[in-house]
């Protein structure tokens, strides 16, 4: 289905971005906002489709069997094809050999057909996720964690940024504009939040989401703290955030406490509890009345990881093809 064919995006509650505690907090909708990415990206890739003669293409590699993957995996490959690129999927058993894979990640480097190489991550043992990502064409890389990436991100040069971050600055920008999601709006209606003279804490420092996110808020002028597992009271160094992120891998960790009124609260964290439910590493229920604007799980940061992912297979064939739309 095209997105000009999606049903109408369901709204969040509006609020005021920015606010103060007194008032009902800002709920960032994933799945709306990954929606309005997808919008602007088959909006664009049907310009570039016809100026090139062929479209963007992704291509995703899952190894073995791990249901939470194949879901995520299903996920990439519907959410890429509505908004108008060409994918290519390579499903491997578990047993596959480093050789075998090694040969599939070169396969795919070689193919001019294809923009984004995604390769599922974790890998079944004992295969190394970071040998293999080092082993796709950094211009090619979809995630943004080939090393080569992570370089120029900290050069602040263009090269695919790691998506969940990226994911988590769209989010950032929506609560810091006006703007009301709509089924009509675009990404070029949001624009690119300022964080001059605000105060950012990022909780987690891992290769994925932790270090970047922090170096994504440094970009936009945010005085940067990089809070983790050795931080000594975590709850007063989170209570000095004007923006606080949390990529924890702890149910419910941030409460209240950790969060000064009125700040902007951007959960990361997908947990799975015992009853099998899914939570994120903020209390929402405690956290949201303090803060101004605040992400749910699920449908938080989550849909926004794969609506980058596929915004970020765009831009590599734009670069390619010396494009600027
Ligand atoms: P990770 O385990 O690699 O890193 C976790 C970080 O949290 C570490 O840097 C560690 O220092 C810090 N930490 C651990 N315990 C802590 C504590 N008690 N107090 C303070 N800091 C602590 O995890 P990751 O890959 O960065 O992922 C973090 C979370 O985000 C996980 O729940 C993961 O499932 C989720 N995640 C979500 C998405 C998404 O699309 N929404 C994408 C990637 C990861």
């Amino acid at each position: 289905m095209s997105y000009a064919g999606l049903p109408s995006a369901k709204l969040s509650p509006e609020f005021s971005a920015g606010g103060c505690a007194s008032h009902p907090p800002k709920i960032l909708d994933g799945k709306t906002l990954s929606r309005t990415v997808g919008r602007t990206v088959a909006a664009e890739a049907a310009v570039v489709t016809k100026k090139v003669g062929r479209a963007p293409g992704l291509a995703v590699i899952l190894v073995g069997e791990n249901p939470a993957s194949k879901t995520y995996v299903a996920s990439k490959h519907r959410f890429a094809k509505e908004c108008g690129l060409v994918t290519f999927d390579t499903h491997l058993p578990a047993s596959t050999t480093k050789e075998e894979l090694a040969a599939v990640i070169q396969g795919y480097n070689n193919n001019d057909l294809v923009d984004g190489i995604l390769l599922q991550l974790p890998l079944p043992a004992p295969l190394d996720g970071a040998e293999f990502v080092r082993m796709i064409a950094p211009e090619k890389d979809a995630d943004g964690l080939h090393p080569m990436n992570q370089g120029l991100l900290l050069q602040g040069a263009p090269a695919p940024r790691p998506c969940t971050p990226l994911g988590v600055m769209t989010m950032l920008d929506l609560a810091m504009s006006n703007v009301t999601l709509s089924d009509t709006t675009t990404l070029a209606d949001l624009p690119a939040a300022s964080l001059a003279g605000k105060k950012a804490v990022v909780i987690g420092r891992s290769q994925l989401v932790g270090k970047p996110m922090g170096f994504l808020l440094l970009e936009r002028n945010a005085t940067v703290t990089f809070a983790h597992s050795k931080t000594p009271d975590l709850p007063a160094v989170c209570r000095e955030a004007d923006v606080l992120v949390a990529a924890v891998g702890v149910p419910r960790l941030v409460t209240k406490n950790f969060v000064k009124p009125g700040a902007i609260v951007l959960d990361v964290g997908i947990n799975r509890l015992p009853d099998g439910k899914l939570c994120g590493d903020v209390d929402y229920e405690d956290v949201a009345p303090v803060s101004s604007a605040i992400t749910p799980v699920p449908g938080g940061v989550g849909p926004m990881t794969v609506a980058m992912l596929i915004s970020n297979t765009l831009q590599n064939f734009k670069r390619k093809h010396g494009l600027t739309a």
